[in-house]
């Protein structure tokens, strides 16, 4: 078995009149037709329909619903880890060369049949236009599968470089003992199936519980895992309600690692409460989140305007900036603002469309929701966006565009910018996830004490862009911001890191930086065995 060269997944352009445009138009009709779909949990590979009834709303249209979904009780979390444990011999006991070929079945699945379908549950339900669809469901996930696959394969093949005489030595990575709970985000499909995929594909057992916001594109997940191949009860699907599912997982003597998306605070909360249990497990339970982020740019006066300009609106306003990494804070050198960084900024993102993501001609669409309010959508997300807002003009910042939002049918915000003189104003300081940018001015005489700002700002750490055609200014910048982002670029914005390129995740309190996308996350959910054999 050699696994097949690996690349990253063709991104479709879905140009006005294309196949592809045609394709994905139909499948979004059909599935607007079809709507509301009924979820089951899945568990040991069986419909469970526990009657207790949840509604995933569209965002943009709040009044309609995409699906109905059965929130897993108490009895089928309990016999969801219960199967799990039970699956786990023959799983990880299958030769890599299945586990391997399954999972990059999947990512065929994903690519191709199933594609347009994902894309359509992404748009309607978690509020992406085509592109950022595309950029998650399709071309991320399948990276993720299969740059999985390749990574697992280079991690297997870590063996010791030294054998004594008359010995042999090797060492076998084991999955956990116990099983793997995993939490996913709303906000992109492709970390939906990437947190119970990873462990899976070193041979754990996962519960899974994806976002109540996520629910149908993540059902659909489970049943292109189901189709490659996952043998039931190995990756158990439990959708919320998320603080009970989770409680119930981590009381569990078998838990043995949690793989976490999602707010700093639940995050530190669960951190807390498996501590708290450290009597109960059977082993030291592996930790490891991906929790938000208050992203910047740096434009330095020798910056290319034009681009720096593009990929601000980039950075800031795809998916609302509902990104982990979406860019939330700008610091500008004052003589580039005033020669042609703030108009052009301010008339680019005046032609700005948004509304329906259905419609391919809008660049922004709704925002979604916050963790802090189960089973509320939208509204706690629109309001406290908003509310942001409100607090910023309330301490003396100038809002240079947008600003208001209109809620009526779906949860429209406008792109909006902000402009402080107070460097620690909240709206530079708290993560906001909506599509909200602060900027701050500096003299250029005041470049490296604006390093200095922006490393002690906030308590963040996920990602960071420095615009500069001056080299010097770029290793300054990356020397004093050592540990104030994960993932740093020069002259691009700070999302869209790409699997197999660009290693992601943060530290701080953006996350315990175990890197999705590369070799380093799948080192979390294996245990290694040394074998020491004489002859
Ligand atoms: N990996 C994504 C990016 O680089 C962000 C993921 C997230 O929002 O958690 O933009």
């Amino acid at each position: 078995f050699k696994i097949p060269a690996i690349d990253n997944e063709p991104m479709r352009s879905y140009a006005p009149g294309s196949v592809e445009r045609k394709a994905l138009e139909a499948a979004i009709a059909e599935m607007e037709q079809q709507l509301p779909f009924e979820v089951p949990c899945i568990v040991n590979g069986k419909e469970v329909r526990t009657g207790k009834i949840a509604k995933q709303p569209l965002p943009h249209d709040h009044a309609r619903h995409l699906c109905t979904y059965h929130e897993a009780d108490e009895a089928t979390v309990a016999s969801a880890i219960e199967g799990a444990l039970a699956a786990k011999a023959e799983w990880e006991s299958l030769p890599w060369n299945d586990r391997a070929a399954i999972f990059l079945k999947a990512a065929d699945l994903v690519s191709g049949k199933y594609r347009y379908k994902l894309l359509a549950a992404t748009i309607l339900g978690q509020g992406k236009n085509a592109w950022q669809a595309e950029i998650d469901a399709a071309a991320e996930f399948a990276d993720f599968l299969r740059f999985g696959v390749k990574f697992v394969e280079e991690l297997y093949a870590q063996q010791p470089s030294k054998n004594a005489p008359g010995a042999w030595n090797r060492v076998e990575y084991r999955a956990l003992e116990g099983f793997v709970l995993a939490v996913s985000p709303f906000n992109f499909t492709a970390i939906g199936g990437n947190l119970p995929g990873t462990p899976a594909l070193v041979g754990n057992v996962v519960v899974w519980k994806p976002s109540p916001a996520a629910t149908y594109s993540n059902y659909l997940i489970q049943k292109i895992f189901a189709e490659a191949g996952v043998p039931a009860g190995v990756i158990q699907f439990t959708p919320g309600p998320p603080a009970e599912v989770v409680a119930q997982a981590i009381n569990n003597r078998n838990f043995a690692a949690l793989h976490f998306t999602g707010s700093t605070f639940i995050f530190k909360k669960l951190w807390k409460d498996i501590s708290a249990n450290l009597d109960l497990y059977k082993g030291y339970p592996r930790i490891v989140g991906e929790t938000g982020g208050k992203n910047f740019h740096l434009v330095h006066k020798s910056a290319d305007i034009r681009n720096a300009v593009i990929q601000t609106i980039r950075g800031a306003f795809e998916y609302q900036g509902q990104k982990c990494s979406a860019l939330s804070r700008l610091y500008v050198s004052a003589s580039v603002w005033n020669a042609g960084f703030k108009d052009q900024l301010l008339s680019e993102i005046a032609k700005i469309k948004i509304g329906a993501p259905t419609d391919f001609s809008n660049f922004m669409g709704p925002v979604m929701r916050v963790l802090s309010k189960p089973h509320i959508f939208g509204r706690p997300a629109y309001d406290k966006i908003i509310g942001y807002i409100q607090k910023a003009k309330d301490a003396g910042g100038e809002v240079l565009i947008g600003g208001t939002g209109d809620d009526s049918k779906g949860y429209f915000i406008q792109p909006t910018v902000i402009l402080s003189k107070d460097p620690k104003s909240v709206t530079l300081v708290e993560e906001i996830f909506g599509p909200v940018i602060t900027v701050s001015l500096y003299e250029d005489e005041d470049y490296e004490k604006t390093l200095d700002i922006i490393d002690s700002t906030t308590d963040y750490a996920l990602t960071g862009a420095i615009f500069a055609a001056d080299r010097k200014a770029l290793l300054t910048a990356t020397n004093r911001l050592r540990n104030s982002a994960g993932n740093v670029y020069y002259n691009d914005k700070c999302t869209g890191a790409v699997v197999g390129q660009q290693p992601f995740g943060g530290g701080r309190a953006s996350g315990t930086n175990d890197k999705a996308g590369s070799i380093s996350i799948f080192y979390r959910f294996v245990s290694a065995r040394s074998i020491k054999e004489n002859f």
